[in-house]
């Protein structure tokens, strides 16, 4: 337990308020800091009033800004170290403030160090990431003191633009956190060498900034509690660090699981929820100062678990309130069940913000566009409907319905959900079922006439009498114009995971995009899936949370468990296999697969399927793969038959999702095609 005052019947611990000495917290949920890309353009500061200001009426007791620079060298677009800067930042701050001045808001101060996109990127040693092109420029003596007086001063105009605080990152492998390990600190001046040394930097910053900003302002430190590095931190030194930090002023610490070069997935859907949480529980106990944890919470009686068992004070939830800005006030009010959950899937926040996109959200086209995508009442509500109830049907019509239209949702399966009913059995994506059931009450909430079960013709819709038709009718999965295609040993990804056909030990997967990663896992799995069990998670992916090794992995060997099969994962391109996966998931589905043994084969020329099994070429040169089962796995063409006779027969009709284009279509693309769509009707 984390406080005495019990606020809320089921949930007493997240709403607690939390004293900070000078001030309260209203509640123990944080939005964690996320880059949203708007930061960068042209009336983005306005964007962010409306992004944020949604938030703080979504009940969220603290945000915290993305990252922003303390100067040039630190690589993030936007910086902040002048008047005119915090007079930019005004508009966050008042949105906020005027919502419920009790609400906080710290922006968070990043200095990238050697991640910097700046041929002025900086580092205690001229040590490269290999994460980046560039060598950092070593720091002298005065180049370490500008840098912190940078980040004083970054510190200072944030009180300035009226924050209430701001966190420091420590972690990650940007600046600081450079300074605190020796791989990445080789100097032997007081900035090096000795841990109490490496610590100086961080520790340093953090003094001063507590002396510019007198007691009256939060500081946060980002530590990196489990670096996830061979030879990383070690768990004295993370200790050491963060009551140091205590000591030089911050008021609370958040923690971190991660540097980007780390070969652990920290926050993708295959991440069990909260599976860090053990960690920020035994850091806390060290300190007398608040701790915040993080990391997959996405639903709320996981934050309030992880309060409850004395994990942490408060619960860090950033994606989540990317998904539903008002995930705190559903739960208050009991509405969990209309929650929109992350899902973890990276492809609309992280995978953007690292290609340099602006952020959205997969399953929330409106998150960072409050101002763009608005779903307002309707003056000429239309009788409508929609066929097809997979994701792109299904945001069309609770939208559509939501903004006051009739609405009728077709589908001939006797589920909703389309593909997601396949997506959701693969496992580590267990998360898709979430989606489903957020549709599945907001059809009943928007009052939807759902009618499964039905496979429509264009004839019942004009008999129907609607003035406007929408085809979501999905795609047809494409078939390779290849010799021996219909011989018995070839089977669709649908059979493969519906468990409709038997799969033999040895499989042929043709085609490496998402589907045949998905389906490789799946026909490779055995056991507990890791995304449902923290301890096979750490199993597989060698982290040692018990004894905490430096970094949390050093001499952890991963141990998985696959099924007694050989997969040969093909495509016809010469990329590298899974160059087409997500930025930030990608390596992390590479690497399962690699685990688990299957052979990854690009550039393959197929020639045909037989009784010996798949024939292909590769560099021209003839290969038999003796496999007995050959699973397509080859794209997808629109289902765009309906569309037309509809057209034909004079209905007003548009097409949604993959029935509208099926080539890169994704659900991120088709939820967010219908939901602009059913916002313009
Ligand atoms: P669909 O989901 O195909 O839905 C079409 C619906 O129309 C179906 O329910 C069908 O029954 C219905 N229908 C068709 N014709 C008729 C008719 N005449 N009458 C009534 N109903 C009809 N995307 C991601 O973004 N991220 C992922 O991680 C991801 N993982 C995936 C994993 C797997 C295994 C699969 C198969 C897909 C995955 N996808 C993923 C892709 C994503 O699911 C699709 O892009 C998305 O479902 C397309 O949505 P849709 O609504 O256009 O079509
Ligand atoms: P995809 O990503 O387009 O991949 C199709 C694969 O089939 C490619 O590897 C392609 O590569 C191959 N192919 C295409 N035409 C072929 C032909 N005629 N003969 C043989 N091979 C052929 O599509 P998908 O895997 O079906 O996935 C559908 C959508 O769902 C995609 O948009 C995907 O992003 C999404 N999805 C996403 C995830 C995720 O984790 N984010 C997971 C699953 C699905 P070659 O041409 O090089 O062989
Ligand atoms: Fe969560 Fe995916 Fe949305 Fe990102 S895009 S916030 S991971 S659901």
């Amino acid at each position: 337990m984390v406080s005495e005052v019990s606020l809320h019947p089921k949930y007493p611990n997240l709403f607690s308020p939390l004293d900070l000495g000078f001030t309260q917290l209203k509640n123990r949920a944080l939005m964690g800091s996320m880059h949203t890309g708007l930061e960068e353009v042209e009336g983005g500061f306005e964007r962010l009033a409306a992004y944020f200001a949604e938030r703080a009426r979504g009940g969220v007791g603290m945000m915290i800004t993305g990252g922003i620079s303390p100067n040039e060298e630190g690589g993030m677009g936007s910086e902040m170290s002048t008047p005119e800067h915090a007079e930019s930042h005004r508009v966050i701050t008042d949105a906020v403030h005027a919502v419920d001045p009790n609400i906080k808001i710290c922006m968070q101060i990043l200095h990238a160090g050697p991640l910097a996109e700046t041929p002025k990127l900086v580092a205690p040693s001229a040590v490269k990431s290999r994460l980046s092109p560039l060598v950092p420029n070593e720091l002298d003596e005065a180049g370490v003191q500008k840098q912190i007086n940078d980040h004083v001063q970054c510190a200072k105009m944030a009180q300035l633009a009226g924050y209430d605080g701001v966190e420091i990152i420590g972690s990650a492998g940007y600046l600081l956190s450079t300074f605190l390990v020796e791989k990445t600190n080789q100097r032997n001046d007081q900035w090096g060498g000795s841990y109490h040394n490496r610590m100086r930097f961080p520790l340093e910053i953090m003094r001063r900034c507590r002396e510019a900003l007198g007691d009256n302002f939060i500081l946060i430190f980002r530590i990196a509690a489990m670096d996830m590095l061979q030879g990383g931190m070690s768990w004295d030194e993370v200790v050491m660090l963060a009551k140091e930090m205590e000591r030089a002023g911050a008021t609370i610490i958040s923690t971190h699981f991660t540097w980007h070069e780390s070969a652990v997935p920290t926050i993708a859907t295959m991440v069990p929820r909260a599976a860090f949480t053990g960690v920020t529980g035994r850091l806390r106990k060290e300190l007398s100062i608040p701790c915040i944890t993080s990391n997959r919470i996405n639903m709320p009686d996981v934050a309030e678990t992880v309060l409850a068992d004395g994990e942490a004070d408060i619960v860090s939830m950033a994606r989540p309130m990317l998904a539903d800005a008002d995930l705190i006030n559903k739960a208050f009010e009991g509405r969990e069940d209309e929650i929109n959950t992350c899902i973890g899937c990276n492809q609309a926040c992280l995978d953007h913000g690292f290609e340099g996109k602006e952020v959205s959200c997969l399953v929330n086209p409106r998150a960072c566009h409050e101002t763009i995508l608005n779903y307002q009442h309707s003056e000429s509500p239309k009788k409508i409907a929609v066929v097809g109830a997979g994701p792109a049907g299904l945001a069309y019509a609770t939208v559509a319905a939501e903004r006051g239209h009739s609405v009728t949702l077709y589908d001939a399966n006797n589920e909703i959900g389309g593909q997601f009913n396949l997506a959701k059995k693969v496992p580590g994506k267990e998360e898709f079922y979430e989606t489903l059931r957020y549709y599945s009450r907001m059809l009943e909430v928007h009052q939807v006439d759902v009618r499964l079960g039905i496979k429509v013709c264009a004839d019942d819709l004009t008999a129907a009498g609607y003035e406007h038709v929408v085809v979501a009718t999905g795609i047809t999965p494409r078939t390779p114009d290849l010799e021996g295609i219909d011989h018995p040993k070839v089977a669709s990804y649908i059979d493969v995971i519906l468990g409709r056909v038997e799969v033999g030990k040895r499989v042929a997967v043709m085609g490496a995009g998402g589907i045949g990663f998905d389906v490789s896992e799946l026909i490779m799995h055995k056991g507990v899936s890791a995304a449902m069990d923290k301890q096979v998670f750490a199993r597989e992916w060698g982290v040692d949370f018990e004894n905490h090794p430096r970094g949390g992995v050093t001499g952890v060997i991963p141990q998985v468990q696959a099924a007694d099969r050989e997969v040969f994962l093909l495509q016809r391109k010469t990329t590298p296999v899974g160059r087409s996966l997500g930025k930030t998931t990608g390596w992390t589905h590479r690497m399962s697969l690699a685990k688990r043994g299957v052979q990854m084969i690009n550039g393959v020329d197929y020639q045909k399927i037989d009784d010996e099994g798949l024939h292909i070429l590769i560099e021209g040169q003839p290969q038999l793969l003796e496999v007995d089962t050959v699973i397509v796995c080859a794209g997808q063409i629109p289902a765009r038959d309906l569309f037309d006779q509809v057209v034909e027969l004079g209905l007003d009709a548009s097409l949604v999702g993959g029935a509208y284009e099926a080539a890169e279509l994704d659900a991120k693309a088709a939820i967010k095609q219908a939901s602009y769509l059913a916002a313009a009707i």
